[in-house]
């Protein structure tokens, strides 16, 4: 542990105060050896292949592994994978738009049910921490499978068409009712056990499956093209930081302001919409991550008030700006962000006729689960504890 930083070690204090609060963990970076992260994870990056020790997964893991590259010891080395491979996608996307980018602070993940990531102070130090809800990644992936089965398409002359109609959706719907129950499980799994993955494994196929990879890609890149704008823009520097206490642990998380949100966003749209260009497949479903990134917080969101407070009025959202409202703001730059050409109206057009199907198709799927969410709050059912860290 000698050659860590100072933010680093500090990281794994953090990790290992939520971790011993009840939470069972494995420490990966010490006897976790890499016959067993090979075992538990390689097949989880492409199960349907194969192929099911894909090389580039492999090398990367090892590169990890022996480079001892985690981190901390309490560090999910597929987790951390999923994040370098975004932070090296996002930074690309920015050198476009700054040469003189600055450096990445350590980054890493805590059960903290903070859906947006954290930026936490180093004690005695300029430095700071990126820190990442540690499902927020795995549930990006079921999440956009589950959409992703919910959107009717049709294939004509070899050419795939989505349909963005009300009543499109509503007859796929009458057909297609596994959606329900994937998205039941889903929010079940994240919510009572704090583990998207104990939902039943299930695997797509063809349109669906392509379609749920370019919805999680946007999603996963917008999320960390959020936090990597708010160092762009230098917002951790203007910021203050407030005290906070998840259960009985203290850290200063540093606090951005509304605009400072705001602007986050938009550049952090940006950076994903230049990943997803350079990736060189482009269509509508590339670009509306952004949007159900806050579809599905809003979700979650309104999932937690019911069960703790037996209504949906208490969302408002701890630090940041009301999750609607950021989606609104970021519709609202769409425009602007494909400029005034005929195409890049038409292109703005079919972004947000594609965000306004989507929102429908979550709100129905929002509609189908409230029950079981209001019944689970009368038996008294509790929550996994990441969601009350901040009680
Ligand atoms: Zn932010």
């Amino acid at each position: 542990m000698s050659n860590k930083t100072a933010s680093e070690i500090y990281l794994e204090k953090l990790q290992s105060d939520f971790y011993e609060d009840g939470y069972t963990h494995k420490i990966y970076g010490t006897d976790y050896n890499i016959k067993n992260i090979l075992k538990d994870y390689i097949p989880t990056f492409n199960k349907k292949s194969k192929n099911i020790y894909p090389e580039e997964c492999f090398n990367k893991l090892k590169e990890i592994l022996d480079n001892d590259n985690l981190p901390t010891v309490y560090e999910d080395p597929a987790q951390y994978y999923i994040l370098l491979n975004l932070f090296e996608k996002i930074e690309m996307s920015a050198e476009e738009i700054s040469s003189n980018l600055p450096r990445r602070p350590v980054v890493g993940t805590l059960p903290s049910g903070e859906v947006n990531a954290m930026a936490i102070k180093v004690p005695d130090s300029d430095d700071f921490l990126l820190v990442f809800e540690d499902q927020i990644f795995t549930f990006a992936n079921l999440i956009a499978k589950v959409v992703a089965q919910s959107i009717p398409f049709e294939i004509k002359d070899n050419v795939i068409s989505f349909s963005m109609g009300k009543e499109e959706v509503n007859n796929y719907f009458k057909n297609n009712s596994i959606a329900f129950e994937r998205f039941k499980e889903l929010i079940y799994a994240y919510l009572f056990y704090g583990e998207p993955t104990a939902a039943p494994q299930y695997f797509l196929e063809g349109i669906p499956m392509h379609l749920a990879d370019r919805l999680r890609t946007s999603l996963e890149l917008f999320i960390v093209g959020h936090e990597y704008s708010h160092i762009i823009l230098g917002h951790v520097q203007e910021s203050k930081t407030m005290v906070n206490k998840a259960k009985r642990i203290e850290f200063n998380e540093i606090i951005f302001n509304w605009d400072q949100e705001f602007s986050a966003d938009v550049l952090g749209l940006r950076l994903m919409l230049g990943c997803m260009l350079k990736e060189g497949s482009i269509n509508l479903p590339s670009f509306v991550g952004a949007d159900l990134f806050f579809g599905s917080l809003d979700v979650i969101e309104k999932s937690i008030s019911i069960l703790k407070t037996g209504s949906v009025t208490n969302t408002i959202h701890r630090t940041h700006p009301p999750t609607l409202l950021r989606r609104e703001i970021l519709r609202k730059s769409i425009n602007e962000i494909f400029g005034n050409s005929k195409d890049g109206i038409k292109m703005a057009k079919g972004v947000l006729m594609y965000a306004e199907t989507l929102e429908y198709i979550l709100n129905l799927l929002w509609d189908s689960i409230t029950p079981f969410l209001y019944s689970a709050y009368k038996k008294g059912y509790k929550l996994d504890s990441r969601w009350l860290c901040f009680l």
